[in-house]
């Protein structure tokens, strides 16, 4: 049953990645697992109904495999956070710095409007950057967001001390 899956068994670390010295969370393979990725999704899904929100925003790209089924489950409609130009029509973008250069996301105009609670989900939480960067992203569009979610969090980063909304996490490193 979904409750007995253990989501660490089906994620794996890969050494050196995509630099030297990088541990790399691979989860590639719970995805590729039906009942591993639907028990996270059930799990995601008790997460982050509590908070009540009109929509769900996914970061590309991984962000976007676990949004899509979560709105989906949720009753919920999806909008992508995507990198530079990849959005056609009218667009707002928010910069951010990166440990060498900057980067930064876009969101579509008109994809949300005021009043609507936005839970932004990416795979996995590190430095917390660049879901810093989303709920900036979102606020200047227009919407509130009242909590942010990932599958994955290195706690010994502590990316959520540079968030100032709840994060919801379904397994940790340190
Ligand atoms: P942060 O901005 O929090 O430092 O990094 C998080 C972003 O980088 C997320 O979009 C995430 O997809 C990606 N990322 C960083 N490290 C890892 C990792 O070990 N595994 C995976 N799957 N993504 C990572």
């Amino acid at each position: 049953p979904a409750a007995d899956v253990d989501l660490k068994e089906h994620i794996r670390g890969i050494p050196d990645f995509p630099k030297p010295g990088i541990l790399f969370y691979d989860i590639s393979t719970l995805l590729r697992n039906g009942p591993a990725w639907k028990a996270a999704m059930a799990r995601l899904a008790e997460k982050v109904r509590p908070y009540n929100p009109t929509l769900l925003a996914g970061i590309e790209s991984r962000g976007f495999l676990l949004a899509a089924p979560l709105a989906l489950e949720l009753g919920l409609g999806f909008v992508m956070l995507r990198k530079p130009r990849k959005l056609p029509g009218a667009t707002i973008g928010y910069d951010y710095e990166l440990e060498y250069g900057s980067d930064r996301l876009e969101i579509q105009a008109d994809a949300v409007t005021p009043g609507d609670r936005v839970v932004v989900l990416d795979d996995l939480l590190a430095t917390g950057g660049t879901m810093a960067a989303s709920i900036a992203l979102l606020r200047k569009a227009g919407a509130a967001v009242p909590a942010a979610a990932a599958m994955v969090e290195l706690t010994f980063l502590d990316g959520r001390r540079r968030l100032d909304v709840p994060v919801e996490t379904l397994v940790a490193y340190d």
